[in-house]
């Protein structure tokens, strides 16, 4: 047996197999705790200093080597600069120094422990990113204190890097080529560690409990991005297991790979467009490179996060010109705010909500803050003269809150006329379908629109009443339920009774069980994370509609999920056993009575 298993989340996929080492480090275990004499707190007070203004140098001299086409990290980078600046942190560190005469280390420890405190009660979570910001800085600059920095410009050979958190700043100093993958202690599925994981390619996971307890430099470890689990110190037996795999994963991703551009066409000549979501322009290349038709979500809110104050309509207008002019002509969606729920700006504080997926979010935020919501409407159309642009609305619950959205977008279009600026007066606007409520009025949304987005990520979570996030349930998040299925071909059937497109954006369009029974129902588009792509346009290369629709026959009249899974299972299993060796994970959860 390994020495350890340990689990994480997935947030690359892919296996990789070498040896950990450790950067970043948590260094409150370590931390020197003594007092100085009153002789020397002159000295310690300047070594302070000395060290916040070492790191203020060193992360400037890296912010000046950030490329252009990664401003987003760029102003991260500047947020810690600025807080080095701050005299707030290193000022009450000083004060411990000289009124209870604790070194250095140990003062900064103290006064990060002070604002963790002081907003520790505090949910919102843009706050939360703030003092994770905080850590983040103070770690920094402790390690210089103790003399345990990591230079990560000289990380030997080719290495697994563990750590405890890693910056935007550290992804940037880091040679990837010297990465075969990597593990790290904090960080969630849509965090930085893994929007760059994913663009980088290399598997990878994140929020993995007790790293830093287990593994130690010169490990032997193996990181399995499939099915998020780290193997410390492998035996001869699982090792020789895990090189097969990797060696399978990349024979099968070389092999989509090569079919990647091909159009997603069936064997009987139905086409299916397959189409990007994106959160950062930075992901494009990426996207295109793996198959992407263009884009079918973008996530705006990431250029409202990680910041203190709102984007202005020309630094928005600046971001979406790019991204529709790189990407012309092909297509770019646009999603209007999705703020709330677990996404919050500072500017607007905390909203106090007792159940905030069901709270002020997305949509309704908007229309609550309608100067907002306008800047970015402005934007959006800027953007349009520039390519092939189209908006959608999410989170729409009836046919007035779309009229309302309309409206402001229509004052917008007046304002950019009297102002004579360029836009595309035609630009479709769309809507998600991610509630229950507009399931069931799909056919009246339809007559309002020019395009339908089903976004399963929401509306499974809202029509079977499981917080996509709460893993005691998760069970239960099922895209194969007879409701969620049924829920979609109603959608599907409302939009093209009314003429008008559908596409589904959720994770269930990268889900290799679920995308035959879409196809048979018609779906006109699939939007999808751009690694699932390779393998989603195989799958829809290798199948023909009539199977497709036989298949979404049978599976209609399944009452249970159990009961779909085995004849997903089987279709799967008949035409694509590769598919089935890499993706059965997806259905290991099934522990439902449903
Ligand atoms: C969805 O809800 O399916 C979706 C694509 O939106 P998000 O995951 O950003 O909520
Ligand atoms: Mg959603």
């Amino acid at each position: 047996m390994a020495d350890k298993i340990l689990s994480g989340i997935p947030v690359s996929t892919g296996i990789a197999i070498g040896k950990a080492f450790f950067v970043n480090r948590n260094h409150k275990a370590h931390l020197p705790r003594h007092t100085v004499s009153a002789a020397m707190m002159d000295a310690e007070v300047a070594r302070l200093h000395d060290a916040f203004a070492a790191v203020e140098a060193e992360l400037t001299a890296i912010r000046e080597q950030v490329p252009a086409d990664l401003r987003d990290y760029g102003l991260l980078i500047d947020t810690h600069v600025l807080m080095l600046k701050d005299p707030k942190l290193s000022g009450v560190a000083e004060e411990y120094i000289r009124t209870l005469g604790l070194n250095c280390a140990w003062a900064l420890e103290k006064a990060v422990a002070d604002q963790e405190a002081a907003f520790g009660a505090v949910h919102d979570p843009y706050i939360r990113e703030r003092m994770q910001d905080v850590r983040v800085v103070a770690d920094k600059v402790q390690a210089k204190l103790i003399g345990r920095e990591t230079d990560l410009t000289a990380i030997p050979g080719r290495v697994i890097i563990m750590a405890h958190d890693l910056t935007p700043a550290d992804t940037v100093e880091i040679q990837v080529s010297r990465i075969m993958g990597f593990a790290t202690v904090r960080g969630g599925k849509t965090s930085h560690t893994g929007i760059m994981a994913r663009s980088m390619g290399i598997p990878a996971l994140v929020g993995v409990d007790m790293l830093e307890d287990v593994v130690h430099d010169g490990d032997l470890v193996v990181i399995d991005g499939l099915t998020g689990k780290i193997v410390v110190n492998p035996t001869e037996a699982e090792l020789e297991d895990y090189n097969e795999r990797a060696a399978h994963f990349e024979d099968y991703t070389l092999k989509i790979k090569r079919g990647c551009q091909l159009p997603a066409e069936t064997y009987d000549g139905s086409r299916v467009q397959v189409l990007a979501n994106i959160e950062l322009v930075e992901e494009i290349p990426a996207a295109l490179d793996n198959g992407a038709e263009g884009v079918g979500l973008y996530r705006t809110e990431y250029a409202y996060l990680n910041r203190t104050d709102l984007p202005g309509e020309d630094e928005l207008a600046e971001k979406y010109i790019d991204l529709a002019a790189i990407l012309s002509p092909r297509k770019v969606v646009f999603r209007t705010l999705d703020l709330g729920a677990d996404k919050f700006i500072s500017a607007f504080g905390e909203l106090n909500e007792t159940n905030p997926a069901m709270g002020l979010r997305a949509i309704r935020f908007c229309l609550r803050n309608p100067e907002l919501f306008k800047s970015q409407l402005r934007a959006i159309l800027r953007a349009s003269a520039y390519g092939n642009v189209s908006l959608m609305f999410p989170m729409i619950s009836g046919v007035k809150e779309v009229r309302q959205a309309k409206a402001w977008l229509a004052q917008a279009k007046a304002e950019l006329r009297r102002e004579g600026v360029d836009f595309n007066p035609e630009m479709p606007v769309g809507i998600m379908i991610e509630l229950p409520s507009a399931v069931m009025i799909a056919d009246f949304l339809a007559r309002e629109v020019d395009f339908f987005s089903i976004g399963t990520n929401d509306l499974i979570q809202y029509s079977i009443g499981v917080d996509r996030t709460n893993h005691h349930v998760s069970y239960l998040y099922q895209p194969l339920h007879p409701a969620t299925l049924r829920t979609i071909k109603l959608v599907v059937d409302a939009a093209h009774q009314a003429g008008i497109e559908v596409s589904l954006c959720g994770e269930v369009a990268s889900d290799p069980f679920c995308v035959p029974i879409l196809l048979g129902m018609g779906i006109d588009s699939l939007s999808l994370t751009p690694q699932a792509i390779p393998g989603i346009k195989r799958i829809i290369r290798q199948t023909n509609m009539h199977d497709c629709r036989k298949l979404l026959r049978k599976v209609l009249e399944c009452r249970t999920v159990s009961r779909i899974n085995g004849l997903v299972m089987d279709n799967i299993f008949k035409s694509f056993p590769d598919e089935v060796t890499f993706f059965s994970s997806l259905l290991e959860n099934d522990e439902s009575p449903s």
